[in-house]
């Protein structure tokens, strides 16, 4: 096993730089998540790290050994692709050892290895079938096998639930993420899907047009986003975003920009004068009697809770209830907003202020 540095890393295809400066530490045996927008780079990196896209400029580091110039096979690594690339042709046996056969194992160990992996992946009762016998998460599990099978120093995985419906990916989500704490290898994973790199991560990279905008912990992201960028993009429903200025005569209140006034806990003095937005998260607001008014637009319950979209501040604003809610769209509920849950963002720079 073996930790992953990316160093200033750069890469531009033609004079269209799509990398622009990316740092990384993964430590060894850490899940990270790679999570963006379509066309952020987030494959490209991951496809640098395997050794499929050389780098423009910058170092890739495996186990503290520069990689930039080594060819795939030597970097001692796995990849799970999206389409699971699996040998129609050959059997789930013979696609988990196909790689190991490559490189020369004796019969032997080849099976102790193929059996190892087919058990911890509950596939032994299909060894002997051909990919198009098996399921969508079958298949995937096949794909994890031919990775798991050559113990690797490092995982790749580009989005690999992406052509499994939504249960399913739900399930292969808890094994893919059992298998890690049973094996502790090094994991470097690429999703869109925030919620994917939520319940999945050690650790989440954020990225956004090229660039990392933030890493941490997926709850550390959660509350205390760098910017209004990762704000918007971790959470679902997303944070709730309304814009306005800090009352000048009442710092301890923000001023929608329809004239709303809303509660902030104890504001930095750098938010005064500025452009904010106020960020909260739909959990954070509950009704009471002497809440603000707003007006509901849509109501959503689930069973479980109650989802409500309501008019706030000239913005329509998310929130969740634990309760059953009985109201219908048109009329007023009264929210209470917990203050100390309340963020602020600096319109110009995107930063989190508070
Ligand atoms: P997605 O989630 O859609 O796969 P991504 O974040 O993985 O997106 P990349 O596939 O890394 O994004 O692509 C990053 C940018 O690089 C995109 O603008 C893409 O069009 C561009 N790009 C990727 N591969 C090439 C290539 N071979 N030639 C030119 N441009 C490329």
């Amino acid at each position: 096993m073996a930790g992953v540095d990316f160093v200033d890393v750069r890469k531009s295809f033609g004079a269209f730089p799509v990398i622009k400066g990316v740092d990384i530490g993964i430590e060894d045996g850490e899940f990270v998540i790679l999570v963006g927008p379509s066309g952020c780079g987030k494959s490209t990196l991951l496809r640098m790290l395997a050794g499929l896209e050389n780098i423009t400029a910058g170092e890739i580091r495996i186990g503290g050994r520069v990689v930039n110039a080594l060819p795939p096979k030597e970097r001692d690594i796995a990849m799970v692709f999206q389409n699971y690339a699996l040998y129609p042709h050959m059997t789930v046996a013979d696609n988990m050892a196909f790689s190991l056969m490559l490189g020369g194992a004796a019969k032997a160990e080849i099976d102790k290895r193929v059996n190892a992996a087919a058990g911890i992946l509950g596939l032994s009762k299909l060894l002997d079938r051909y990919p198009r016998q098996l399921s969508g998460g079958q298949r995937q599990r096949v794909a994890m096998g031919r990775a798991i099978v050559r113990d690797p120093q490092v995982f790749l995985f580009d989005e690999p639930l992406s052509n499994l419906d939504a249960k399913l990916r739900v399930a292969m989500r808890s094994e893919i993420k059992e298998l890690h704490q049973r094996l502790k290898t090094t994991t470097v994973y690429v999703t869109h899907d925030q919620i994917e790199a939520m319940t999945m991560a050690d650790k989440i990279v954020v990225m956004h047009d090229g660039i990392v905008e933030q890493i941490g912990a997926p709850l550390e992201l959660y509350d205390r986003p760098a910017n209004l960028f990762v704000a918007g993009f971790i959470g679902s429903p997303a944070m709730n975003m309304i814009h306005g200025r800090l009352d000048p005569d009442a710092p301890g209140r923000f001023l929608a920009n329809d004239g709303t006034a809303l509660p902030v806990a104890s504001p930095p003095a750098a938010a005064r004068g500025r452009d904010l937005v106020y960020g909260l998260r739909p959990e954070y607001m509950t009704l009471a009697d002497d809440g603000l008014p707003a007006e509901v637009v849509i109501i959503e319950p689930t069973g479980y809770e109650t989802q409500m979209i309501v008019r706030l501040g000239g913005t329509d604003v998310t929130c969740i209830f634990r309760e059953r809610v009985n109201v219908r769209p048109g009329e007023v509920v009264r929210l209470s907003i917990d203050a100390g849950h309340v963020h602020l963002f600096d319109v110009e720079t995107g930063r989190r202020l508070f």
